[in-house]
């Protein structure tokens, strides 16, 4: 046997690496964080919020009612004007406290996201804490230099911002909302994902810690129907949501003729184009984090991935060798690579997404691996043999499922990529730097990538097109959202 064979044939075991949860002190229970404590509901209920890798309640947390989130806008109200007349560098040295809490707290509030939302450890180590404690830490750089961000004209706070986030990064979507707002001077109220609250009530607990004037964040956990009623609330001046198209549009319908600014960010069906001169064993590492970081709960995941005809069987191939080795299970296993799905809906979602590919046509492969038998979990999967008017290249699945297509020329590329009502993000891989600039200003999309992908910094600007939304969260583009320019 030659030594190449022998290299080649060895096969790595993994032991378990779990990441200990016993550091972790979570209350029982967590009430709504209003006017800078920790209160009781007064009309609404108490919930438990489940662990998606186990079914079990990680710990029992307040969800608000009308008469809730009306005392959370009242008293984000009071704290307003006193907040704005704070001078830029007094704000900034809040914002720089929160961040530095972040990051003194970063294991905890990594294993507290990851046994709230079920996404793997690594992931919320790595990329959720220390990009929330980013964000705060760019905008309290902003906060005193205001005036250069919008640079010869006046600038001031819009006044009380309702803010609205998903469960796919609860902390990170917070530090997106909070930072910018609290920097220019706003107070917010901000409602968490029902499934994910966990986390904005430990960055509670820090702002409590960083002593920001009662008022200027409230915190209110809830449903749905919470967050259709805060943004009802006459008393607001800014609603700022992420999530899902649907509700989206609801918040536009709700909002119409009352003048409140407001800002969408939305799904998407995000093309990942990969050109026949792409470094391949590059691009298949770039499919993989695409699609598969956080179980592909992303809105802008690369959810579709074009790949050029000549190369489409080598790319298919070499993704499904890769794809073989991906780790799925215990997300607070430091070797996972896909953790459980967010929810019993979103998994019955992908499934029936899932199922209407088979139907309509698609090839489907899933990888072989042993699932856990409690929790929701959904292996990684590639559609190939995919129709552009199939669903599964049409709609969000918004989990670890690829649907693959192809291109033979520039041309067809463009078209087909933007053949789609979502516009958010874009991948392109190809080594020809003026090819990539060429496809990238002709995509319909509000973030391209050039050969890397899900590459997230809070100094560039991120938001939609189309059907993905409009308005545009980080860097300086991030404060003209939460200012009122004359
Ligand atoms: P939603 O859009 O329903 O949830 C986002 C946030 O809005 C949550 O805090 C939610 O509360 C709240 N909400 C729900 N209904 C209303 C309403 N009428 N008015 C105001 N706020 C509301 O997304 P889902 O959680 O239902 O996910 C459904 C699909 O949306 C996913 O399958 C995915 O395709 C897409 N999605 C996209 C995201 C993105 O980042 N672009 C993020 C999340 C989902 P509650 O948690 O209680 O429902």
């Amino acid at each position: 046997m030659s030594t190449q064979e022998v290299r080649t044939s060895i096969v790595w075991d993994y032991a378990p690496a779990p990441e200990s949860p016993d550091h972790v002190r979570l209350r029982d229970s967590y009430g709504l964080f209003i006017d800078g404590d920790f209160r009781d509901p007064r009309d609404g209920t108490r919930v438990p919020s489940l662990n998606p890798a186990t079914e079990e309640p990680v710990a029992e947390v307040a969800f608000a009612g009308p008469g809730d989130l009306r005392r959370a806008v009242e008293s984000a109200r009071r704290a307003q004007p006193a907040w704005a007349a704070l001078s830029g560098l007094e704000r900034g040295k809040y914002l720089f406290r929160i961040a530095r809490l972040i990051q003194e707290r970063t294991r905890e509030l990594a294993i507290v996201e990851s046994m709230d939302g079920g996404k793997p450890v690594r992931e919320s180590r790595d990329v959720d804490v220390p990009l929330a404690a980013a964000h705060f830490f760019h905008y309290a750089g902003w906060a005193d230099k205001l005036a250069y961000g919008v640079a010869g004209r006046r600038a001031e706070p819009l006044g009380v911002a309702a803010q609205i986030v998903p469960w796919n990064f609860p902390l990170l979507m917070a530090a997106w909302k909070l930072a910018p707002a609290l920097a220019c001077g706003n107070t917010s109220v901000l409602k968490p994902a029902e499934t994910t609250p966990l986390t904005a009530l430990l960055l509670a607990e820090i702002i409590q810690e960083a002593e920001l004037p009662p008022g200027v964040v409230g915190i209110v956990p809830g449903d749905g129907a919470a967050g259709a009623a805060l943004v009802r609330e006459p008393d607001i001046d800014k609603v700022a949501f992420t999530g899902s198209t649907g509700v989206g549009k609801d918040i536009q319908a709700a909002l119409a003729g009352r003048g409140v600014p407001l800002t969408l960010e939305l799904g998407g069906k995000s093309a990942n184009i990969v050109f026949e001169d792409a470094a391949i064993d590059q691009a298949v590492e770039g499919i993989v984090n695409g699609i598969f970081f956080n179980q592909g709960h992303v809105c802008c995941a690369g959810s579709r991935l074009l790949i050029q005809e000549s190369v489409a069987d080598t790319v298919i191939g070499k993704l499904w060798e890769r794809m073989g080795r991906l780790r799925v299970g215990d997300p607070l296993d430091k070797n996972t690579d896909v953790g459980a799905i967010n929810s019993r809906e979103q998994l019955d979602r992908i499934r029936s997404l899932v199922s209407a590919g088979e139907e309509e046509g698609a090839v489907r492969r899933s990888i072989e691996c042993e699932l856990p038998d409690r929790g929701w979990w959904f292996a990684p999967t590639v559609f190939t043999e995919v129709a552009p008017a199939h669903r599964i290249a049409v709609e969000e699945i918004f989990g670890p499922v690829v649907s693959v297509l192809t291109f033979r020329t520039q041309a067809e590329a463009i078209e087909k990529a933007n053949n789609s009502t979502y516009g958010l993000a874009a991948g392109i891989w190809t080594d020809k730097g003026a090819k990539a600039f060429e496809v990238a200003s002709a995509l319909q999309a509000g973030v391209v990538w050039q050969n890397t992908y899900n590459h997230f910094d809070p100094t560039a600007a991120f938001g939609g097109y189309k059907e993905s939304g409009f308005g545009r969260e980080g860097g300086p583009a991030g404060l003209r959202s939460y200012l009122r320019v004359s």
